[in-house]
């Protein structure tokens, strides 16, 4: 077996190749070989029986393989109800023990609320859906990775994101220097399954929608081309003649309404806050309600000069520091790094899928953001591996507990995340 393997040319340069790689490419590189060889071991274990040659490696393998299939923390309380008045009830038909709750009477499984639960994809599939998810890449390129559809790559993906928004949600708060900015994203309605919605609403088209004929066909699928024949031709030959460009629905809702801002706050110790917060440019009272607990009186908070940081530093009695326009910074105050927490943010979110994520989940995906900049000096090897065991159930009780099975009819349901206050 070693002797056919050092006679390969490709093994040889492979083994070469190795030393060239950083700490960092090795870890991921060990990772995935020993995920490959959980796969390969569990495909010849189902259709080979047990003709596994009884090495050293495969039975280290094995051990791997069964403490890590086993959620690690021990459940302490009612995943249901919080009351520690548990009890062991049997085992489900995968092995997995089960419990009762002696108050609530409900049960629950270990792997209750995790990515494993209800799941059909193995444990080095999801590995590699998390690996890929740390490494940036693209829902296509996992899909391939590890042989399953685009849809079902995304629909876990949300669920890590959704994971970490109920673990964490906006929890920090600032008491030193803040800065704190908007930045304003393109509402995006992809996955939008009412077609009339884009129509009646948005007064256009969605933006895939590309020749003359597919615009035809959508306005007819829906009974749209009729009807707006008879009573709104010029809207009919806008929908089907314009570019897409000019089709933004310019003349029902004004540039700033077709916007959603992304209210950001960040200190000098990473603390970070970042929440869609309205449609367009929040007014005074939204600003208030949104930062009013987050920021202590101690603080010194840090913004450009627009009108609707004042009513909240007013009320809550804390000093503000406006940069005016076109300067950089006032004493030793700047909104450096605000700013650079936003290009950051604009990095994430484009590379993130092919396109923009649908406003829809943005606040999935602002949570998958903060924990990545709570952690951004941690290595991706060791990202994958902690992003990893909090999916599998290897965290503190408190957090374990806000951990709730997550369903694709609950992402799809999710509400806007902003109040669209009737212009949508
Ligand atoms: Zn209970």
């Amino acid at each position: 077996m070693l002797r056919f393997l050092a006679d390969s040319q490709n093994y040889c340069d492979w083994l070469k190749g190795i030393d060239r790689l950083t700490k960092d490419q090795k870890e991921v590189l060990y990772q995935r070989l020993k995920s490959e060889l959980e796969g390969t071991r569990e495909k010849t274990s189902n259709t080979v029986g047990l003709k596994i040659e009884d090495t050293v490696a495969t039975k280290e393998i094995s051990k791997v393989r069964i403490m890590a299939d086993k959620p690690s923390s021990t459940i302490e309380c009612c995943l249901h109800c919080g009351s520690v008045r548990i009890k062991k009830h049997g085992k489900t038909k995968g092995g997995i023990t089960r419990y009762i709750c002696k108050d609530c009477g409900k049960t629950f499984t270990e792997n209750y609320g995790l990515i494993t639960h209800y799941s059909h994809l193995s444990r080095h599939q999801l590995l590699e859906i998390v690996r890929g998810t740390i490494s940036r890449l693209s829902i296509t390129e996992i899909a391939n990775n590890i042989n399953v559809s685009t849809s079902t790559v995304w629909s876990y993906r949300m669920k890590i994101y959704q994971t970490i928004q109920n673990i964490y949600g906006q929890c920090d708060t600032f008491n030193n220097i803040v800065e704190a900015d908007g930045k304003y994203e393109r509402l995006s309605f992809k996955g939008c399954k009412d077609k009339t919605f884009f129509i009646d609403k948005l007064k256009r088209m969605p933006r895939h929608h590309r020749s003359r004929k597919e615009r035809i066909e959508y306005l007819d699928s829906c009974n749209k081309y009729r009807e707006l024949f008879e009573n709104n031709p010029s809207l009919l030959k806008e929908m089907i003649y314009h570019s897409q460009k000019r089709m933004d629905g310019t003349r029902t809702i004004d540039r700033n309404h077709q916007h959603v801002c992304i209210l950001t706050a960040v200190d000098r110790t990473n603390n970070i806050y970042l929440e869609a917060v309205s449609l367009g440019t929040p007014d005074s009272i939204e600003v208030y309600n949104r930062l009013q607990g987050k920021i202590t009186k101690e603080a010194v908070l840090v913004t450009d000069d627009h009108h609707s940081y004042k009513y909240f530093t007013r009320k809550e009695m804390i000093e503000h520091v406006k940069i005016p326009g076109g300067t950089y910074v006032v004493g030793a105050y700047s909104l450096s790094r605000v700013n650079s927490l936003h290009s950051s943010l604009d990095k994430f979110i484009s590379k993130d899928l092919e396109s923009k994520p649908a406003t829809k989940y943005l606040d999935l995906y602002l949570m998958m953001f903060w924990w990545l900049q709570k952690n951004k000096d941690v290595s991706n090897a060791d990202l994958v591996s902690r992003l990893f065991s909090i999916m599998t159930g290897s965290i503190d009780n408190d957090s374990r507990s806000k951990m709730l099975p997550i369903t694709i009819e609950s992402l799809n349901s999710r509400e806007f995340p902003i109040d669209t206050k009737n212009y949508f």
